[in-house]
C-alpha cells in the first residue's frame, strides 16, 4: 500500500516563521513539492522571478485567469495572489504532498474544492515574539510591520477554518510536528477505500483457502 500525495495548505500571520518551517521541511524530506504562486506584487530585493513567485503584469494575471489557469486565486492587499493549476496537478499525480503557501480565503477555496486537502495554520507562541520576529527580520519599516500586525487580527478571525493549529516555538519541533500531520492526513481512512476493500478481498480469498 502506497500513500497517497496530500494537498496541504499552510497559513499563518507575517512573521510566524512559515517560510522557515518550509524551507526546512523540504531540506530534510524529499516526498514534499511546494507551489510557486503568480502574483502582481512588485518583487522585494532579492526576491527571484520563478523563485518565490512568478511575478506578472496586471494584464498578465487577469489573462491567466480568463483562460483558467489558477486552482485558486486572490486578491490581497491590491495584488492578484494565484496558485497555478498545472504543477499542483502533475505533483499530486506523482505521489508528492504538494504545499501551498496561501493566504486565508485561497485556502477556503481550496477546502471547497478538495475536502481532503490539510488546512494548517502556524501560529507564533504569543504576540510578543511575532512582533520580535517581524522586527528581527528586518524586511520591513516599523509602519509596515504596524500594518502587518493590524492584518493579522483580520486573519486571526477565521483560524477555526483550519484542521490543526501548529505552534512556531522551537523550529525543530515544529517541523517535526508539521511532516507529522501531513503524512498521518495520507492515511486517513476515508482517503483509503479502495486499499481497505482490497485487503479484504485478499483477506476472504485467503480464509476460503484459495
Ligand atoms: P513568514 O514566512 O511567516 O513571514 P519567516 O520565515 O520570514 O516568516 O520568519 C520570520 C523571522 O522569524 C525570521 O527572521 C526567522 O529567522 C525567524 N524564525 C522563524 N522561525 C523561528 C523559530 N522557531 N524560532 C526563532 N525564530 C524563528
Ligand atoms: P507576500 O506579499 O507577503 O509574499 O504574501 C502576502 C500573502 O499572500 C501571504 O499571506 C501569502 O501566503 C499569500 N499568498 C501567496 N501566494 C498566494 C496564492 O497563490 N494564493 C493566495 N490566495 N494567497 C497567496
Amino acid at each position: 500500500m502506497k500513500k497517497q500525495g496530500t494537498l496541504v495548505v499552510v497559513s499563518g500571520f507575517a512573521g510566524t516563521g512559515k517560510g522557515t518551517v518550509m524551507k526546512e521541511l523540504l531540506s530534510r524530506y524529499d516526498s514534499y513539492a511546494l507551489s510557486i504562486s503568480a502574483t502582481t506584487r512588485n518583487p522585494r530585493p532579492g526576491e527571484v522571478d520563478g523563485r518565490e513567485y512568478f511575478f506578472k503584469t496586471k494584464e498578465e494575471f487577469e489573462e491567466m485567469i480568463e483562460k483558467d489557469e489558477f486552482v485558486e486565486f486572490a486578491c490581497y492587499v491590491g495584488n492578484y495572489y494565484g496558485t497555478p493549476k498545472k504543477y499542483v496537478q502533475e505533483q499530486l499525480a506523482e505521489g508528492k504532498d504538494v504545499i501551498l503557501e496561501i493566504e486565508i480565503q485561497g485556502a477556503l477555496n481550496i477546502k471547497s474544492q478538495f475536502p481532503d486537502a490539510l488546512l494548517l495554520f502556524i501560529a507564533p507562541p504569543s504576540a510578543d515574539v511575532l512582533k520580535q520576529r517581524l522586527v528581527g527580520r528586518g524586511t520591513e519599516t516599523e509602519e509596515v510591520i504596524e500594518q502587518r500586525l493590524a492584518r493579522a487580527v483580520e486573519e486571526s478571525k477565521g483560524i477555526e477554518n483550519y484542521d490543526y493549529l501548529v505552534v512556531n516555538d522551537e523550529l525543530d519541533e515544529c517541523v517535526e510536528n508539521v511532516h507529522q500531520m501531513i503524512q498521518s492526513a495520507g492515511w486517513k481512512m476515508s482517503r483509503r477505500a479502495a486499499d481497505v476493500e482490497d485487503l479484504r478481498t485478499q483477506i476472504s480469498a485467503f480464509a476460503k483457502g484459495e
